[in-house]
């Protein structure tokens, strides 16, 4: 079931983040960068998809210039509402420390499967051609896979 493993890990009562709930599909598909001062400091990318935000951990940052590749770990879908937290997660609760948003906009996708997400992002930093790649490499449990800044046309 979809948002069972982000709804798992919360106490509602305890954290100022959304409960989860899977939305509606939309015309124009968001994504969003919350930058999350957690017990490491790290940035999450999600992308709206099927009422869902997909979600990767980037503990690097999000590529910037093209040709770059950063670590992305994928993580727990969350909920749609969640593109829109900023704000204090208390101690003691999972993923507890500051959230702001760091980056958000719409996103048209190229293709996506269980290897590939290429994605053209209309943000205010981020913009253009984006691909992740799932990788082999990594710890076992880690979900691991590279996030791509690419030229905006293909060769
Ligand atoms: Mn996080």
């Amino acid at each position: 079931m979809k948002l069972e493993e982000y709804n798992k890990k919360r106490n509602f009562q305890n954290t100022p983040e959304p409960s989860g709930e899977v939305g509606k599909a939309a015309e124009k598909l968001k994504f969003v960068v919350q930058k999350h001062a957690a017990s490491r400091l790290h940035y999450d990318f999600r992308l709206e998809k099927d009422g869902v935000l997909a979600s990767w951990a980037v503990p690097k940052g999000v590529p910037e210039k093209i040709g770059e590749k950063r670590l992305a770990v994928h993580v727990e879908d969350h909920p749609l509402d969640y593109g829109d937290f900023e704000g204090d997660i208390p101690k003691g609760n999972y993923g507890a420390g500051h959230v702001d948003i760091w980056d958000h906009g719409y996103y048209v996708p190229i293709k996506w499967d269980g290897k590939v997400v290429e994605i053209i992002l209309a943000g205010k930093r981020m913009q253009g051609r984006y691909s992740l790649v799932k990788t082999n490499f990594g710890s076992g449990k880690q979900d691991s896979w590279l996030f791509i800044k690419n030229k905006l046309k293909k060769d």
